[in-house]
């Protein structure tokens, strides 16, 4: 068995090189599947993070300068590279993370897209112009870089989220500086590797790892313009107020509870199985997994016996080189305890559990089975926290409006479903609900890189959201120029087109 001194120390990358210093102090990242110790994280000092930051600083210039269709080309060698080794990100990203392979596959996937999306970007770095704003005078805007940026990732999307900001941030000209999550560092480092073998400069992406002291340096640093933040709420609310304070533009995504609203009409087997996909994909850790299910109606009680025996068949097991599992481990053993503890906060508060997820697992991996929890009060810790594990609460409303008034009453506003065949209902939930991300029919909303992910509420600190032409806007600043040029005695000209037709 690996031990801490014969595993991996993961490497940092500045300036072209990849770095394994020995850091005074360093975190562990496990395999959850088996439970054990795969690689040692360093984690920066203040000073370490800082000279990230210079080397990140150093190559703005010259990037900022390179021709937007050559910064794009280097996105589609990267795009190239990134399919030739899709396999192997994959089994990385299941490796330290615990998702299945199949979860990893379509992980990769979503990033490769931000990838295709930003190689796209010269298009939408184009300004606008109108010509003889006022007599004689062209104003047009043009997009700029905005300088060096950050992203601070978590741990749940190791390859997908690092992607939701690398490759557009990039391709609009600046350099960049990512803090991946030190339970999850593996697959950044990967990335890192495939952006170098690409052709970028050194210097124009870097890695550093690290916790507080290595976040708080890049959120407080003169050198950074931008920081990107994907993480918990308690978290982005602070990256949020550090980094505006201090002159920096931020966009930080954060937690999320996300209500799946079940019609009396709908289909009771499709349902099910959307429902089971949302709650327990990932073993319930998305931002966009559905982990309160507001059952309207009749439909209730059918709907809890259905999902108890469809999931309560689940394979649970470790994801490692094992693709006939319907669910894996969770990320650590003290987050499953955390998890499997709501069971426990939910018969305190007067739910009822008829499917408990916690069995002997074989093995050392950090297993949970999935959960449904009935009868629980939207007013309820069930209802109201963020668990962020395999564990579906089922909140039982007698109409739409009050299933509206359980989204309304909700501190978060990430996503939110309907499943149903009446159209109307399907609208009113679209216009009505308290969420930036809706599903009519499908279990998970999740937009595609084209479009923006567009959290609201608790979920969402900022103005510009990450992915889509939103992600285009944060990285760029504008700028608008009015021209002129005066006529002098020796220029001679004939009058307009339109004067002469
Ligand atoms: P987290 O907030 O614990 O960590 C996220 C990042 O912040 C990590 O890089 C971590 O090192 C850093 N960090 C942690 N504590 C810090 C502190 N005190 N000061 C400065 N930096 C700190 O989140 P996590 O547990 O890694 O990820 C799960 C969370 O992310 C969930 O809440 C989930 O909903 C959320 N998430 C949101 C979205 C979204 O788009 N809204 C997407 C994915 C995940």
């Amino acid at each position: 068995m690996a031990t801490a001194t014969t595993v991996d120390v993961v490497p940092s990358f500045s300036a072209g090189q990849w770095r394994r210093d020995a850091s005074a102090r360093s975190g562990e990242v496990f395999n959850p599947s088996t439970g054990k110790l795969i690689a040692r994280v360093p984690l920066a000092t203040a000073a370490e993070t800082g000279a990230v930051v210079r080397a990140a600083k150093a190559a703005l210039a010259d990037w900022a300068e390179t021709p937007a269709v050559e910064r794009a080309r280097v996105m589609f060698q990267f795009r190239h590279l990134m399919a030739a080794k899709f396999e192997e990100l994959a089994a990385l990203v299941t490796r330290e993370h615990g998702k299945t392979l199949a979860e990893s596959r379509a992980e990769v996937q979503r990033g490769l897209e931000m990838v295709e999306f930003a190689c796209s970007v010269p298009t939408m770095l184009m300004g606008d112009t109108l010509p003889n704003i006022a007599g004689g005078v062209d104003a047009e805007t043009n997009r700029h870089p905005v300088g060096v940026c950050v992203g601070i990732t978590p741990y749940n999307f190791p390859c997908m989220v690092p992607l939701w900001m690398i490759p557009v941030a990039i391709a609009c000209g600046n350099t960049f500086v990512l803090k991946p999550s030190e339970k999850v560092p593996l697959s950044a480092v990967r990335l890192g590797e495939l952006l170098e073998e690409a052709g970028l400069p050194a210097g124009v992406f870097n890695i550093v790892h690290g916790d507080k002291e290595c976040v708080d340096t890049l959120l407080t640093h003169p050198d950074v313009a931008a920081i990107s933040f994907v993480g918990s709420t308690a978290i982005a609310k602070y990256i949020y107020e550090v980094g505006t304070k201090h002159g920096k533009r931020v966009q930080a995504a954060g937690g999320a509870k996300n209500h799946l609203i079940i019609m009396p009409d709908a289909d009771l087997d499709q349902s099910v199985k959307a429902l089971a996909a949302s709650a327990y994909g990932c073993a319930g850790q998305r931002c966009m997994a559905g982990s309160v299910a507001v059952a309207v109606g009749k439909i209730a009680d059918p709907l809890v016996d259905e999902l108890c025996s469809y999931a309560g068949n689940f394979k649970v097991g470790p994801t490692d080189g094992n693709e006939a599992v319907d669910m894996g481990p969770v990320i650590r053993a003290e987050h499953r305890d955390r998890v499997a503890s709501y069971l426990d906060v939910a018969k305190q508060e007067g739910a009822t559990v008829p499917l408990d997820g916690r069995r002997d697992f074989a093995g050392d991996g950090f297993l949970l089975g999935p959960s449904v929890v009935d009868r629980v009060e939207p007013k309820m810790r069930l209802a109201q926290e963020e668990i962020f594990g395999p564990v579906l609460s089922v909140v039982r409303a007698d109409s739409l409006d009050a299933a509206l008034e359980v989204g309304r009453n909700c501190p978060y506003g990430n996503g939110a479903s309907i499943f149903t065949r009446d159209g109307y209902a399907a609208r009113e939930f679209k216009h009505r609900f308290n969420a930036g991300m809706i599903g009519i029919n499908v279990g998970v909303p999740a937009p595609m890189a084209w479009f923006p992910f567009t959290g609201w509420n608790q979920s969402f600190f900022g103005d510009l959201h990450i992915q889509g032409t939103e992600s285009v806007h944060f990285y760029t600043r504008q700028k608008m120029t009015l021209t002129r040029w005066f006529k002098s005695s020796a220029d001679s000209f004939q009058d307009p087109v339109w004067k002469t037709v």
